[in-house]
């Protein structure tokens, strides 16, 4: 005998988009910035703490990946949200971080699909020309290599000398967000989170080495436009 499927009793209708944003900022590294990549892959020079780097030109980028994660652990904070270290998954329609970033580790949930996609952040034309231009007078290869050590507390000698690579201070990257709109989603709410993000990250830090000097960024020309549907000329 067949069973009544009680899921399918009441359909719930799939969420319809109604818009999608591009929001778009020129990223500067105030200070140098160390966004890690991995020795594995790329030996350079013995480097023990290289950035990372595009696997065909060799020039460094900021994954989209390192750049949602400071950005959602920024808002987790602000909202005091997540648990025992791990990334908010409460799923609560309430939620901003899981609204728009997607709540951690939980597949099912009604909040429909994740509002934020964080492009990864590429070399502005300005700053991979000045970049070849030192790499040709300087040798230097996109980044520089930063010397660091620890002061022995007995000594007040420095050691345990080590090299973390970083993007030179001043070199910018093409910051872009893409936004996804849903019937029923608070554009005004959404627009004042960007806003506020980019305010906190501007007063933290991006990479490693953030509470010595590392990765202050600066977020220039914020512009926020709708890309589709697309606009009437
Ligand atoms: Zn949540």
């Amino acid at each position: 005998m067949a069973t009544p499927d009680n899921r399918r009793s009441d359909p719930t209708p799939n969420p319809q988009l109604k818009e999608i944003w591009e929001v778009t900022a020129e990223l500067t590294c105030v200070t140098g910035c160390h966004v890690g990549g991995s020795k594995d892959v790329l030996e350079i020079g013995g480097m023990d703490n290289p950035v990372i780097r595009h696997p065909l030109t060799q020039r460094p980028y900021l994954p989209g990946s390192s750049l949602k994660g400071k950005f959602r652990s920024l808002l987790e904070a602000a909202d005091g949200k997540g648990v025992n270290g791990e990334p908010c998954g409460c799923a609560q329609p309430t939620c901003r971080v899981c609204r728009y970033f997607g709540p951690h580790r939980k597949p099912r949930h009604t909040l429909n699909p994740t509002r934020f996609l964080f492009r990864d952040a590429f070399l502005t034309s300005a700053s991979q020309e000045q970049l070849e231009a030192a790499y040709e007078q300087v040798g230097l290869f996109y980044a520089e290599e930063k010397l660091e050590n620890t002061i022995n507390r007995t000594t007040h000698v420095a050691t345990n000398p080590r090299v973390q690579e970083r993007v030179p201070a001043g070199t910018s990257f093409q910051f872009v967000l893409g936004v996804r709109v849903y019937q029923g989603d608070d554009t005004s709410l959404m627009r004042q989170t960007i806003q506020e993000m980019v305010e906190m990250v501007e007063h933290d830090a991006i990479g490693g080495g953030g509470s010595r000097g590392s990765g202050q960024i600066r977020l220039d020309q914020l512009t926020i436009r709708t890309v589709w549907p697309t606009p009437e000329r």
